[in-house]
């Protein structure tokens, strides 16, 4: 995404700090590794271990540059600058190919949830590693049956002593594989309604009893796996939150990761659907161009949203579902400007990497375009959140609220 940004901050120290990050990153992106570029949902790397090393690579100069947490509070390491800055550093960052994808569940989620919810001790223990991409993180908050409906974990956590003990099931765990830390959701009052018996843990992904299996996508990579565990102790200290209390720090959470997915907008450019497509002399075809019509208006949108967001976020006007709206458009963007690569393409799609400027980058886009439709709470839960909290709609009648979780219908 680079056509709507640079002039689209609204103050004047925003304008200077894009200039600033601008040419940091310019000045030291060739020295980030081929892994730090364009890993996103779509990653087809066998070698997810190489990138990672890369991406901890890119991450660690940014610490030792000082342009690490940003907007996190510079007693823990960060600059303390308002959110909009991330998305500003985001967005220069993404218009030279790198991607934080790989260390952005730790970095934009679970960090931020730390800070808020952690104790001072925690704080001390987790951030820097984090930050200076020593100590990389996973969510280990889905389960087969608990998704969108994902008060309904029912891994669970019986305390033993100093520690809890945990067993259950997690899957679609990005990055389990090359994690060192997992932030995990757990049942710890099963007789309590579903909101209101879950814990929040910090567990250790080389714990014995831990069991990562990577699930292969049909990109051809294994970006996310399922992960077993089996009588996981974990120290009460790696408690994030109050016991019982984890719903609310899984809804902090959840609001990072929605931000996150919408607000850093990797993904196909316009400008590069355009290149491509006077390549193979499409240019002339008049369905064609309506087509990237629509494709550059989706993105032109995505810029607007973001410095909608931006400039709520600078006056703390922030309302909770902007990054919905990113999210929704993003996902559609990444559809609709992949398919139009490949109907581009014609028969060369089918030959991946045939056609030297190609690359098989856009069989990736396509093949991983539906993953960010459900990634993050699908399409239609980031509908129902905008109905709800930004158009005032009622919520969905739901009879779940009260009954203890044991009581429930499952499936
Ligand atoms: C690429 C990728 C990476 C992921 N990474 C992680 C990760 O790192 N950690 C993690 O914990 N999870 C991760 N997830 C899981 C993701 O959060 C869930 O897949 C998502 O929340 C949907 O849950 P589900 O798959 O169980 O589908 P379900 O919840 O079973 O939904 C099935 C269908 O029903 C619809 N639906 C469900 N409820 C409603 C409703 N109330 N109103 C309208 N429609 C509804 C959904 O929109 C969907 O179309 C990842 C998923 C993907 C695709």
């Amino acid at each position: 995404m680079t056509a709507a940004t640079a002039t689209d901050d609204a103050t004047r120290e925003a304008a200077a700090f894009r200039a600033e990050a601008r040419a940091w990153i310019r000045a030291h992106a060739p020295s980030a590794g081929p892994g730090a570029r364009g890993t996103g949902f779509s990653a087809s790397s066998d070698d997810q271990g190489a990138a990672a090393r890369d991406a901890r690579a890119w991450v660690r100069l940014r610490y030792e540059s000082g342009w690490a947490g940003l907007s996190w509070p510079i007693e823990h390491g960060g600059r303390g600058l308002p959110i909009a800055f991330e998305r500003i550093y985001a967005e220069e960052q993404t218009a030279v190919g790198i991607s934080n994808a790989l260390l952005q569940v730790g970095l934009g989620m679970v960090g931020p949830t730390i800070i808020k919810h952690g104790t001072p001790e925690q704080h001390d223990r987790y951030l820097t590693p984090m930050l200076r991409g020593d100590e990389g993180w996973c969510q280990l908050f889905s389960e087969p049956g608990a998704g969108s409906d994902l008060a309904a974990v029912a891994c669970h956590a019986v305390r033993d002593g100093d520690d809890w003990v945990v067993d259950g099931q997690k899957v679609w765990t990005s990055g389990a594989a090359h994690s060192d830390w997992g932030i995990l959701l757990a049942r710890t009052a099963p007789d309590q309604p579903k909101h209101r018996g879950i814990t929040c843990f910090l567990v250790d992904m080389t714990s014995p009893g831990v069991d990562v299996r990577p699930l292969r996508q049909m990109t051809g990579g294994a970006h996310f796996s399922e992960v077993f565990l089996t009588g996981v102790r974990v120290p009460a200290a790696n408690v994030l939150g109050d016991v019982d209390g984890g719903w609310a720090v899984a809804l902090t959470t959840l609001g990072f990761e929605r931000n996150v997915i919408g607000g850093t907008n990797l993904g196909p450019d316009a400008e590069d659907v355009l290149t491509l497509a006077k390549r193979y002399g499409r240019t002339d075809d008049a369905t064609f161009r309506d087509a990237l019509a629509r494709a550059y208006s989706g993105e032109r949108i995505l810029g607007f949203l973001g410095q909608r967001a931006r400039a709520a976020a600078t006056r703390g006007l922030l309302r909770g579902y902007e990054g919905s709206l990113a999210k929704l458009a993003h996902a559609q963007h990444i559809r609709e400007a992949s398919s139009l690569a490949l109907r581009v393409l014609g028969a060369d799609a089918l030959l991946g990497g045939a056609d030297a400027a190609d690359d098989g980058v856009w069989q990736q886009y396509f093949l991983g375009g539906p993953s960010y439709r459900i990634a993050g709470g699908t399409d239609e839960i980031q509908r129902n959140l905008i109905a709800e909290r930004g158009l005032g709609l009622p919520a969905e009648p739901r009879n779940d609220r009260t009954l203890p979780f044991r009581d429930l219908p499952r499936n």
